[in-house]
Order: structure tokens, then sequence, then C-alpha cells
């Protein structure tokens, strides 16, 4: 059967390995803060693992007051780092408060009054407590489905969970025969592999969770403008094809606006390209500020900007299209110093049938509209007006025999 010091040491390689897994993670993606936790965690199991060992080969329960706290710490911290991850508040008190208990509790029944049992309910509850807290956190559903590596490791820690508070009370009725910290029988050796096998899915879990996350933010980064931090052109059309389709099904108009800064090329020749920058990055405050929920702004290239507007007819966009040409006016009237005042064109248009499933005609239409508005003198905002049909429609046919009948 397997021996204390050979589960010891299955115990140290395994967290071992985690925890250079973890700071290899660490080291490669800093802002990934969850990581920092997990490390964390992983190391302090290995202190928990060597004290294991220590207290083996002296035969003292000394380092193993100092081992069982140390995999308390190990447990919060993998606790802390699944809040991290899901922007939870942290609880240092929590975690301070749970490890205290772990220490005191052990200290005494060491010092104090020697009870194995009573260490082992101690440590049981101490190890179980942060787990138990996130388990919710890591299977409750996000946009309707909960993912892969949170599944598998809110399971095994379901498990582990379960397998820590059976051995408790496998120690506590006497049913699972005597073992203590120092000497594990049979039963209680498969436990603590089982544990240890556990706890290694539970953070391959964590990896998928990572991966999931990471590939997630690389993803997000594909769709936006970095300058402004707004859609960029790829998703503009993305979400422009998804609206038309929509709308062929529904019937039911949206409406697109294309913005051009006027006169962009002086601002850049007279104030230098970084103030040309800040400008791009203020005219998509202050458009913002005049967006409703739903609504998307998108930066398409150099100085030009469009916006998305779904379920609008084209007199919601073009009120949208003055609110934007206001606000950029009055806030041209109130610039002072080295302030660049700047003002913009528009172009509106509304989809139609004719458009259907197409959204480069509605781009068209409205860079038409902008065409306008820019001759007219800029500063403004024009509508696209489709020409009549020259030739009769299939729906103007059946009109006319409607009327005729
Ligand atoms: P108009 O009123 O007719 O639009 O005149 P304009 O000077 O704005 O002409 P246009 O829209 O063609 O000029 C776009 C300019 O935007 C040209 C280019 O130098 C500048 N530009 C393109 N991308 C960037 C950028 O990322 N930053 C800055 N600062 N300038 C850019
Ligand atoms: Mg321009």
């Amino acid at each position: 059967m397997l021996n204390v010091p050979t589960l010891w040491t299955a115990f140290i390689l395994n967290f071992l390995a985690l925890g250079l897994i973890w700071a290899y993670i660490l080291h490669s993606y800093p802002s990934f803060e969850a990581a920092r936790f997990w490390t964390g965690s992983a190391f302090a199991a290995v202190l928990a693992g060597l004290l294991g060992v220590a207290a083996t080969i002296t035969g003292s329960l000394v380092p193993l007051v100092f081992g069982g706290t140390s995999a308390v710490l190990a447990s919060c911290l993998l606790a802390m780092g699944v809040r991290r991850f899901y922007s939870e508040p942290l609880r240092w008190r929590l975690t301070g408060a749970i490890v205290a208990w772990a220490f005191a509790g052990l200290s005494a029944f060491v010092f104090g009054y020697s009870s194995s049992t009573a260490r082992i309910l101690v440590y049981s509850v101490a190890l179980i407590l942060p787990l138990a807290l996130v388990l919710k956190l890591l299977l409750q559903k996000r946009d309707g489905r909960i993912d892969a590596g949170a599944r598998l490791a809110g399971f095994t820690a379901t498990v582990i969970v379960a397998i820590s508070a059976l051995r408790a009370a496998s120690k506590l009725s006497q049913s699972g025969g005597d073992f203590t910290f120092l000497h594990f029988n049979a039963q209680q050796s498969v436990m603590v592999l089982a544990l240890i096998f556990l706890t290694m899915v539970c953070n391959f879990g964590f990896l998928l969770m990572a991966m999931d996350r990471l590939r997630n933010e690389v993803a997000d980064l594909a769709l936006m403008d970095d300058l402004t931090g707004v859609a960029n052109r790829r998703q503009l059309l993305q979400r422009l094809a998804e609206e038309c389709a929509r709308s062929e099904r529904s019937n039911q108009p949206f409406a697109l606006l294309v913005i051009d800064i006027d006169n962009f090329k002086t601002i850049n020749d007279t104030h230098g390209h970084a103030a040309g920058d800040a400008c791009l990055q203020h005219f998509t405050l202050m458009a913002q500020t005049r967006l409703r929920a739903g609504d998307l702004l998108a930066r398409t290239g150099g100085d030009e900007f469009c916006i998305m507007l779904p379920a609008s007819t084209v007199r919601e966009a073009a009120l949208i299209a003055r609110r934007i040409v206001e606000v950029c006016r009055d806030d041209a009237a109130g610039c002072t110093g080295n302030e660049v005042p700047l003002s913009v064109s528009i172009g509106v248009a509304q989809w139609s049938r004719e458009i259907s499933a197409f959204p480069d005609r509605l781009i068209a239409a409205a860079d038409h509209a902008l065409y306008v508005a820019k001759k007219e003198g800029r500063d403004r905002y024009a509508v696209y007006e489709p020409a009549p049909p020259l030739a009769p429609t299939p729906a103007s046919i059946r009109e006319l025999s409607r009327r005729l009948a």
C-alpha cells in the first residue's frame, strides 16, 4: 500500500508542476491577475507538503501546525483567484480569519489539548469553506451557458469539498478506522490520492478558463479600433450584415450615419498629428454622449466614423445626426487656448428593400449623402433621397393592378 512519504512526494511534485505552469502564465500575461493567486496557491501547497514530510521524518506534530495552515492558505488563494477572475471583491479579511482559525485551532489541539480528531475537524472546515464559497461563481451560467473550464473546475471543487467533508466525518465517527496526519490507513491514502488528482484537474479547469478569457480578449481586440477604443470597420460590417438580415425578415428599417471630420488635414498640418489623434478621441467621446444603448459607433478609417442605429427610421437618424453636429458646434464655441475646434459632416441613410442583404449599398447611400453635406458647405448633415424607380417594380405593378381593379 502507498506509504505516507510516497503520498507527500506525489503531492509536492503535483503542486510544484502546477506552480511552475501558473508562474509561467503570469510571466507571459502579467495583467492576468487570477494567475497571481493560483501561483501563490500552488506554492503554498508545496510548502504544506514539505512541512508534511518534515513532520513524517521527525515524528513531530509542530511542522504539521504550519503545514496545515499553509494548506488552508493554498485553498484560500485558490478561491481568491476565482474571485479575481470574475472581478468579485477579494475578501482579504475572510481569508485572514480562516487562516488564523486554522493556525489557532491546530496549535490549540497540538500544544494544548492534543486531539487528532479535533485537528482534522478544524483543518477540514478551514480547507472546505473558501472553496465552498466560490462554487456558485464557477457553476453559474454566464450569457446563458457555463464555460467548459469553469464547469470542470466547479465540478472537481465540489468533489474536493465532498471528499474533505467525508474524511472529517469518518474521523469523527471513527467509521473509516483510525488515522492521523502522520499515519494514514488504506482508505485515507486512497482519499488523499483522489484529492491530489482532483486538485490537478481543478487547475486544468482554471487553465481552460484562462485560455478562453485570453482568446476572447484577442477576438475583442480584432474588432476594436486601437486609437479610440470604439468598434472598427470589421465589427461594423459584421453588425451591418446581421442588421440587414434582421430587417429582411422583419421589414423593420434601421439607419446608418457616415461621419467625416471637416478639414482634418488642416488640423493635422496646423497642430500636428498628435493633436489630430486627440481630436479623433475627443470626437468619439462627444458622439457617444448622443447615442442610445444598442447604437454602434465605429471608426472606419482616418477621420471617418459610422453609427449604426438599429430599429430607427431616417427621421430618427436625422435627429441624432443633428445632435452630433450641434454637440461639435457647442464644443468648438467653448474652445480656448490650445484646444482645437472641430466640425463634422454627416450622411444619413435608411435600410430599404432595395438594399436587401447588402451593407455596402447602405454605406454607399450614406456616403452619397455625406458628399452632399460636404458640397453644401460642411458642418451639417444630409439625408439620402433614393431616386424614384424609372421602370415599374413588381410592387408598383401589384399596387397599380390593385387600384385599377
Ligand atoms: P474634408 O472636410 O473634405 O473631409 O477634408 P479633410 O481634410 O478632412 O480630408 P480627408 O477627410 O480626406 O482627410 C483625412 C485625413 O486624416 C488625411 C490623413 O492625413 C488624416 N489621418 C488619417 N488617419 C489618421 C490618424 O490616425 N491620425 C491622424 N492624426 N490623422 C489621420
Ligand atoms: Mg475629413
